[in-house]
């Protein structure tokens, strides 16, 4: 492995952007494989020489930047998600947004009709649990 620590000094090397589009990669291959869809495996191989020359690259302001902007896009994203697992594993609670600022909020579930205050707006209402 000394030829790919020597051939990595001074590069930007992995980072949540380059394993995203990695992702996108393979995604994209898997798709190519479908009827009429083979033209995705040239977008595929265009995301790939992308994430390979963004960790080779020697641009660290760059690529930190571009890495910056990706997370701030995809934070919500990731948030929105990991709120949708938590939903579903969850028995204990139900879900549901406040009608007034749209924060997430939890309630016990079989409780019958119960108030809720919301604690991010204040705004209270009944809500079935
Ligand atoms: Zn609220």
């Amino acid at each position: 492995m000394n030829w790919l620590r020597r051939m990595m000094y001074g590069r930007y090397g992995g980072d949540q952007l380059s394993w995203f589009l990695l992702i996108v990669y393979v995604v994209l291959l898997l798709l190519s494989g479908l009827p009429h869809l083979g033209i995705l495996s040239w977008v595929a191989l265009l995301v790939l020489a992308w994430s390979f020359f963004r960790m080779f690259s020697r641009r660290y302001d760059r690529r930190r930047a571009e890495n910056a902007r990706f997370l701030a896009l995809a934070g919500p994203a990731i948030r929105w998600l990991k709120m949708r697992r938590t939903i579903l594993t969850d028995r204990e609670h139900r879900y549901f947004r406040c009608p007034n600022c749209g924060q997430y909020l939890r309630v016990p579930r079989g409780k019958g009709r119960i108030t809720v205050n919301c604690r991010s707006c204040g705004v209270s209402f009944e809500e079935k649990s």
